[in-house]
């Protein structure tokens, strides 16, 4: 990334903030690493273009900065997908990150069950995904085999599955905060609301393989009075949670404050170095060309039964775009197909 030859010019943060970026970060002297995510329109078209009911729409955000900033971290091409299957309200979130930037996401959830959640004032995270498991899947390519790792969701919210997964698969201390909001912009027709979001992850990577067996386990939700039979927490590591901790939800989406200046007002005791800012953007990856292949592939009974007012009406869950197909199109493509 650089060479340690040239010299790191020391600057002040940058002051206005650029949305829809992902900015990754170093505190050298205490072994931390991290990624600010900031997202603006990208955020706003993906769950403008729904129309979900307000809990869902935030808790799809949520899952939207996890998985950008998790994706954004592949050495590589390809795809990072999270997606949970649970029995809460809402049974399914997908998000598909592709590199180096693009992300779509939909949710799949009982909207009877939404609106009881909402009354009882029952509608946080983890109350909407109950119980089930968050899957997040790594994939290269067709060639090359897939990576998939599973944490079990038992009520809690994304925040807290991360760090599950971090601890006991990847064994990596880590921290991350989730934020989404809607913002209301006054304007022409009384303006509308603009969904924002952000998130911070920090993550312990020491150099000395001593001081990461140290870091390995947390006492968790022991209860008081356990015996702790665990090595104790490294204090490099408990100065960066307790930075993340301190943290609050409008650091993580105002506009008025740059994800420079926030990573500079955490850590500028210890000297921190920002590296050079990515971008994202809502885009889906569907297409005529695709969802009429997938058609194809349907046995013709199924592709009967799709049929309404003589034409195949295709939504895509992603991104609302509808694809309409005449089914004798179809069918004609479809016997024209080299036969196995
Ligand atoms: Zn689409």
């Amino acid at each position: 990334m650089h060479n340690p030859n040239i010299g790191i010019p020391v600057r002040a943060p940058a002051l206005t903030g650029l949305d829809d970026t992902i900015l990754p970060f170093e505190v050298g002297t205490l072994d931390l690493r991290g990624r600010i995510v900031r997202l603006g329109p990208a955020i706003d078209a993906i769950l403008g273009g729904h129309d979900y009911p307000l809990p869902v729409a935030k808790l799809l955000g949520e899952a939207i900065v996890l998985t950008v900033m998790l994706g954004s971290a592949l050495k590589f091409e390809g795809r990072f997908i999270l997606q949970t299957q649970s029995d809460g309200p809402v049974s399914m979130l997908v998000v598909d990150f592709t590199s180096p930037g693009k992300v779509r996401a939909c949710a799949r959830f009982d909207a009877a069950r939404i609106a009881a959640a909402i009354s009882a004032d029952e509608a946080r995270p983890g109350q909407l995904l109950g119980h089930g498991h968050l899957a997040m899947t790594i994939d290269q390519g067709p060639d090359m085999s897939r990576y998939q790792g599973l944490v079990p969701l038992e009520g809690n919210d994304l925040e807290h599955a991360a760090h599950e997964y971090f601890l006991r698969s990847e064994q990596i201390p880590t921290r991350i905060r989730l934020a989404v909001a809607e913002e209301f912009r006054g304007g022409e027709n009384g303006g509308r609301r603009h969904w924002r979001a952000g998130g911070i992850l920090l993550q312990f990577l020491p150099k000395s393989a001593d001081r990461a067996r140290q870091a390995d386990l947390d006492p968790g939700d022991a209860p008081p009075g356990t015996e702790p039979h665990l090595l104790p927490e490294d204090d490099a590591w408990i100065e960066g949670r307790s930075l993340v901790a301190t943290v609050d939800d409008i650091e993580l989406i105002d506009p008025a404050l740059s994800s420079e200046r926030l990573a500079y007002r955490l850590f500028h005791e210890r000297g921190v170095r920002v590296f050079r800012s990515a971008a994202v953007q809502a885009q889906c990856s569907c297409s005529r060309q695709s969802v009429e292949t997938m058609l194809q592939s349907f046995p013709p009974q199924d592709r009967d039964d799709m049929v309404e007012d003589g034409k195949i009406t295709v939504t895509c869950e992603f991104c609302s775009s509808t694809y309409v197909f005449d089914p004798a199109e179809i069918a004609m493509r479809d016997s024209a197909l080299p036969r196995a």
